[in-house]
């Protein structure tokens, strides 16, 4: 019998053409499969449903919960969903989908391409291969599928703005790579899944920004997020675990960051390996404000995280200990 796969499609350079504005996505989800050779659709029963097109840089939190409703909604009649989608936010949404449709039971993929499928020399054909292989798997969770890897969703990082590797699993093996002897699923990297059933949790809060910091920056930025009504902020470090109080005192500005209800996370600039506030005095005065760990978690993950853990709840001890679980494979704890 045939595996049944839903292929939701979104848009993308996968399925973009040139047109007098640049290239844009005009092909449906029905003209990306006629591009894969009959030998590989006669494998497989694939219901198509356009449900975006869209350049992905203009897919944001209302897309998301789109998406996760048609995910939530189709995953008891389908042995695995395929996403295209495009690959500049392609992580976000990974990401995002692991906390909205946790403990979901079938393979949810998410793949896309450097070129254009109707372009001579695509990855797009190979990828869309590879995502559905992996959306027959049986493996339960949301991946990313991309140049014969496949990576869990909440550790995808976006590394190449052309390069056809353009997805690297950060601080997680690979869940499964295509080679000669098939597609090799690695059972470690796979996340850990209780028997609940999943149940659609797409509440979030868009009200996360993301700061990088740089030597010097003027603390008093953070007054403008407070205006503006952040509730959460993401803080990229420095190395280990670092930010700056000498003359400019960002450690204070956290205090009153902290007393205003807002919710921080600090994470590190450095893509690999786990931050770790404790070690140095720079990072542990702000611990003491109580500011949350990102330990080794993507900036991508940690956003979506503190976005989503925000629409779930507002009461602090419960925001803590959400960054103290791991609830999609996104951080690996002490
Ligand atoms: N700008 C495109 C998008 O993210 C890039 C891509 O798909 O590779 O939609």
């Amino acid at each position: 019998m045939r595996n049944k796969i839903l292929l939701l499609a979104t848009g993308g350079t996968i399925a973009s053409q040139p047109t007098q504005s640049g290239l844009a996505p005009g092909l449906d989800g029905e003209a990306l499969t006629d591009m894969l050779p009959s030998g590989v659709l006669s494998q497989y029963e694939i219901t198509v449903r356009d449900i975006l097109r869209m350049d992905s840089s203009n897919i944001q939190p209302e897309e998301w919960q789109i998406i996760a409703r048609h995910v939530f909604d189709a995953r008891e009649s389908y042995d695995g969903i395929v996403i295209t989608h495009g690959t500049d936010t392609m992580a976000y949404t990974a990401a995002i989908l692991s906390f909205m449709v946790q403990g979901i039971d079938i393979p949810v993929v998410l793949t896309g391409s450097q070129l254009p499928i109707e372009h001579p020399l695509s990855d797009g054909q190979e990828n869309l291969r590879l995502a559905l292989a992996m959306a027959t798997s049986g493996q339960r969770g949301v991946f990313v599928a991309f140049n014969r890897k496949v990576i869990l969703g909440t550790r995808a990082v976006k590394i190449r703005t052309t390069g056809f590797d353009a997805f690297e699993s950060v601080n997680w093996p690979y869940a499964a790579q295509a080679s000669g002897g098939g597609l090799n699923i690695n059972p470690a990297a796979l996340p850990l899944t209780g028997e609940e059933s999943c149940v659609l949790r797409d509440a979030l809060s868009p009200k996360v920004f993301l700061m990088k910091l740089t030597p010097g920056v003027d603390p008093e930025i953070f007054d403008a997020l407070l205006l503006m009504h952040y509730q959460g902020i993401v803080i990229e470090a420095f190395g280990a675990g670092g930010l700056h109080f000498v003359r400019r005192d960002l450690v204070a500005k956290l205090q009153r960051v902290a007393q205003a209800g807002v919710t921080v996370v600090v994470c590190s600039q450095c893509l690999y390996e786990p931050s770790n506030f404790a070690v140095y005095e720079v990072g542990r005065r702000a611990l003491a404000q109580g500011v949350l760990q990102g330990r080794d978690m993507t900036t991508e993950a940690a956003v979506t995280k503190l976005m989503w853990v925000l629409g779930q709840t507002n009461a602090p001890d419960a925001i803590r200990d959400y960054f103290e679980h791991s609830v999609a494979g996104e951080v690996t704890l002490p």
